[in-house]
């Protein structure tokens, strides 16, 4: 007996119902043609009849229970580096090089030349040299790694003079004095929170004092009656008097206009390294546009010792994080390339003009739908603990009340669009749910055209 004289839709039927559209995109065709057939099967063996409907929730559930918690969400927060969403995306460039080394074996410790053993990582620390002016360089988990084992190898058991106004926190986890503790260096602070001067560094140094740190103060900014020693000037003072200078300089913006958009303010792995820094850390997932781990970039000396402490084995990346920092280095080479194919650096290179036109082109079709939605200017942020102060001149589609009742306000419409499919994550900001698209790629507005619409569309589904 055939499915139709079951009462059960036909295979492509049910694989062409809309239903089906945001699961094909996201698991691919073939997957959800298995399950349809599956789901198929259990009705056949239930000797059940179901319409197309039916059987499309059905599969939709069936798909749903089994999707990954690692989630892709679209991210409509206009945060680009958003350390809850996994700060940088690494796009299809990039990603198709990890599974290329992932797929099969690859020379991640094999010299090919001669058949031996070879070292970890040698690749990318010619890039980095390459880009960046380092001697050589290092690649651990993250910046906070790269802290750890710099503090750890350069001064267990003696002192590293840092500026108070410089006792960072990121993110809650990393506390600057707590990664002291655990290096066994001992922290000396000087100055006050607003101003230290060259001379509070050097009067603090001692015979127990190892070297000298500046930590760029990343996510926040103290304004007016300030004074901070420029890294050049510090580090003039740690060579005059024997000691070395590290700068934390946490985004790692690679040099000046590398990635484009990034204000003078901003240190660069480059710029450190010019002005004397014998080292310089910085995180591979900010501003590098990267996966996450952390550079040490600089004296070939101190990369040495660095590099044979125990401790390192413990703190270095696999070859996937290598693959990936590999591929977005050589794309960074060429800046015109890197734009195209670092997805950090496209998003921020998108040119104002752009958003606002693919925003009144999705306002316009929600308004079709009778969903009120209005372009509005909007400031979008790096954030990760990149340059807070300097707001990325964006646009918004804006939904404003009334909301249907079931959303008595713009959280609970944010809410929803968070636990759609795939999740979207929107801010609410003034009683309306913002969709920020600074940070929603091009390919997405059709996704968030149909996420919203399922929300509030006037043909919304009523099991909604
Ligand atoms: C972000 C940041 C860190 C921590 O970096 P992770 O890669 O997240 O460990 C440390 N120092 C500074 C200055 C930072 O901005």
């Amino acid at each position: 007996m055939s499915d139709v004289r079951r009462g059960l839709p036909p295979v492509h039927a049910v694989l062409d119902d809309p239903g089906l559209s945001v699961w094909i995109e996201r698991r691919g065709r073939e997957v959800v043609v298995e399950q349809v057939r599956e789901t198929l099967a259990q009705l056949r063996a239930q000797g059940r009849a179901a319409g197309i409907a039916e059987v499309v929730a059905r599969v939709a559930a069936a798909l749903e229970s089994d999707r990954a918690g690692l989630r892709r969400v679209i991210n409509a927060t206009g945060i680009l580096i958003h350390t809850g969403l996994g700060r940088a995306p690494l796009g299809a460039e990039i990603a198709r090089q990890v599974a290329e080394a992932a797929e099969r074996y690859c020379a991640l410790e094999f010299d090919l030349d001669s058949g031996t053993r070879g070292r970890r990582a040698t690749h990318v620390a010619q890039l980095l040299a390459d880009l960046t002016g380092a001697e050589a360089a290092v690649v651990v988990n993250n910046n906070a790694a790269a802290t750890l084992l710099t503090l750890r190898v350069l001064a267990a058991g003696r002192e590293v003079i840092v500026s108070r106004g410089q006792l960072i926190e990121i993110g809650g986890s990393y506390r600057l004095p707590d990664v002291f503790e655990a290096s066994g260096a001992r922290l000396r602070e000087v100055g006050t929170t607003n101003k230290t001067r060259l001379s509070d560094y050097s009067d603090a140094i001692q015979p127990s004092t190892a070297g000298l740190l500046r930590v760029h103060a990343s996510n926040f900014r103290i304004v007016g009656f300030t004074e901070e020693v420029a890294i050049g000037a510090l580090a003039a003072l740690a060579h005059d008097r024997g000691l070395w200078c590290v700068d934390d300089i946490g985004s790692g913006a690679l040099a000046p206009g590398l990635p484009p958009g990034i204000g003078p303010r901003e240190p660069t792995i480059r710029g450190s390294l010019a002005a004397g820094a014998d080292l310089v850390l910085c995180s591979g997932d900010k501003l590098l546009g990267g996966p996450q781990c952390g550079l040490i970039l600089g004296r070939a000396d101190l990369i040495a010792q660095i590099s044979v402490d125990p401790m390192m084995r413990a703190l270095r990346v696999d070859k996937l994080t290598l693959a990936a920092l590999e591929a977005v280095l050589r794309l960074a080479r060429s800046r015109s390339q890197a734009v195209k194919a670092i997805p950090l650096w496209s998003l921020l290179a998108t040119p104002v003009e752009q958003l606002d036109h693919r925003g009144q082109r999705l306002a316009a079709r929600w308004n079709a739908q009778n969903v009120s939605a209005l372009v509005t200017s909007s400031e979008a942020y790096l954030g990760g603990g990149t340059t807070p102060d300097q707001a990325l001149p964006s646009r918004a589609v804006r939904l404003d009340p009334p909301f249907p009742g079931r959303f008595p306000t713009a959280d609970h419409l944010a809410r929803a669009l968070r636990l759609g499919e795939p999740p979207v994550v929107a801010r609410v900001h003034g009683g309306s749910v913002w969709l920020d698209l600074r940070s929603v790629f091009p390919d997405e507005d059709v996704i968030l055209e149909r996420a919203v619409l399922a929300q509030l569309g006037d043909d919304r589904p009523s099991t909604g």
